[in-house]
């Protein structure tokens, strides 16, 4: 079985829409996971915040010109008549669910709901396109089968088991699927967080042990910087899951954060791919020996860095572990961390707790916090005997100040942290010292 996922840009418009068909219409047994059209999503949470607002004129408003779009997207698809009515039939539905939000009581679980919407009507479009065009395909519900736990991590056996059976109840070589969608421990509807289409895909590929998970996007694969920072990226055509998976947490947007861990975890290759350039080779995923290179670099922002400054670290062994049970207490992972005899900094990216973890440091000494702050990771092959790959970073870096320095933790990562203010320049700065002279 094979696993395609399109994201919003490759289901974006009708035009894009027809254009998948080639893509998804040979003999090949495959699970097709696909995204809400671009800017849905967006437009679905402004809804959600004019609703947490209590501003139900506003909400109404914004409900009207998304359906206004939709129901143009549904005269520019369909030809045949019947399949004209099915689809203003489908949007009307949809739309009468979101109006029906405006008039009740509005919560996170409302919100929930609002924000699968998106999926629901992508998935069912294509499904009945493929329909008028004669193309036999099976609408797999995400919401049977995709799952989180208690800890909103996905549960990879409940997962297996519910796409299991429902491949089970409808025999098919064509499944369409809702990515990003799942539904929590207590069944209520949730999602796996923004660009969360990818995890879907990993996770049933996963699950299923298929052969291979295929990426489509608007890029051809992962490029070793950020193209929408830095000018003369270009792509990589291989790597490890293990620099992939740093690249996608450390800021790289063509894949979710933790995407490529499930697939990792049954080793099924993932390979990046661009719908509006099919023969592009992309970026192949997969278990294999680490290159002699600096791969790629990405960027994450919305850091904040805490500096915790105290005597009692001196010779005190202990220390570390009771900074670390604050950050567990309020479930806020670490991604960064530098120590000295005298001090520890470290950074996280969920600053919702941040004002009790900031009162429970200050028993072990004074604190300092910086927001703002950027991860710069720098992914490559690092390990213990490479000489020269930290000089060519620091000396790429020169102008720049940096507030801190990762390297050693893992073979294939060395990441800086600076103020994001020096973001773009520290990319482009980057660039300039690692790739330049590979063009
Ligand atoms: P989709 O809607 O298909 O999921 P995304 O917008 O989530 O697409 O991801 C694709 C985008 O990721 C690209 O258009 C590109 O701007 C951005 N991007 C950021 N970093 C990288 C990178 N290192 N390589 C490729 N694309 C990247
Ligand atoms: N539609 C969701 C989002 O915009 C999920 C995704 O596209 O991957 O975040
Ligand atoms: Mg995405």
């Amino acid at each position: 079985m094979l696993i395609l996922k399109f994201g919003g840009t490759s289901v974006g418009s009708p035009e894009r829409i027809k254009k998948l068909v080639p893509l998804i219409d040979d003999a090949r047994d495959k699970i097709v996971v696909l995204s809400a059209m671009s800017g849905t999503t967006n437009a679905l949470v402004e809804i959600a915040t004019a609703l947490y607002s209590r501003d139900s004129k506003k909400a109404n408003a914004q409900i009207a010109a998304l359906e206004a779009a939709y129901k143009q997207v549904v005269k520019d698809l369909f030809s045949k008549d019947a399949f004209l009515k099915m689809g203003e039939q489908l949007i009307r539905n949809h739309f009468d669910h979101l109006r029906s939000f405006t008039l009740d009581m509005f919560t996170a679980n409302e919100e929930k709901a609002i924000l699968a919407q998106g999926e629901l009507i992508s998935t069912a479009l294509v499904h009945y396109y493929l329909e008028e065009k004669g193309i036999p395909s099976v609408l797999l519900p995400a919401l049977n089968f995709m799952r989180i736990d208690e800890n909103e991590e996905p549960d990879l056996d409940a997962i297996e088991k519910g796409l299991r059976v429902e491949l089970k109840k409808h025999p098919g070589h064509l499944f369409i699927t809702q990515g990003y969608i799942c539904r929590n421990s207590f069944g209520e509807i949730d999602n796996l967080k923004r660009g969360g289409s990818d995890y879907t895909a990993t996770l049933i590929g996963a699950a299923l042990h298929s052969q291979e998970i295929q990426i489509w996007t608007d890029i051809d694969g992962m490029h070793n910087n950020d193209p929408r920072i830095v000018e003369n990226t270009r792509p990589v055509t291989q790597m490890s899951f293990d620099e992939a998976a740093e690249l996608a947490y450390f800021g790289a947007k063509i894949l979710h954060p933790t995407c490529v861990l499930p697939a990792q975890k049954r080793k099924v290759p993932v390979r990046l791919l661009n719908t509006m350039q099919p023969e592009a080779k992309g970026t192949l995923i997969s278990e294999q020996p680490p290159q002699d290179r600096i791969t790629a670099i990405a960027a994450k922002d919305g850091i904040t860095a805490i500096n915790i400054r105290s005597g009692r670290m001196l010779l005190a062994y202990g220390f570390l572990r009771s900074v670390f049970e604050v950050f567990e207490r309020y479930r806020t992972p670490i991604d960064m961390i530098t120590t000295s005899e005298v001090a520890v900094s470290l950074t996280i990216d969920q600053p919702k707790h941040l004002p009790e973890i900031i009162r429970e440091l200050e028993m072990f000494g004074s604190v300092q916090t910086d927001r703002d702050q950027t991860i710069i990771c720098i992914v490559g092959s690092f390990s213990g005997e490479k000489k020269g790959y930290a000089r060519k970073i620091f000396d790429a870096l020169a102008t720049i100040p940096i507030r801190m320095i990762s390297y050693g933790g893992s073979e294939n990562n060395v990441s800086v942290l600076v103020d994001t203010r020096f973001k773009k320049e520290a990319l482009n700065a980057l660039n300039d010292g690692l790739f330049a002279e590979a063009l």
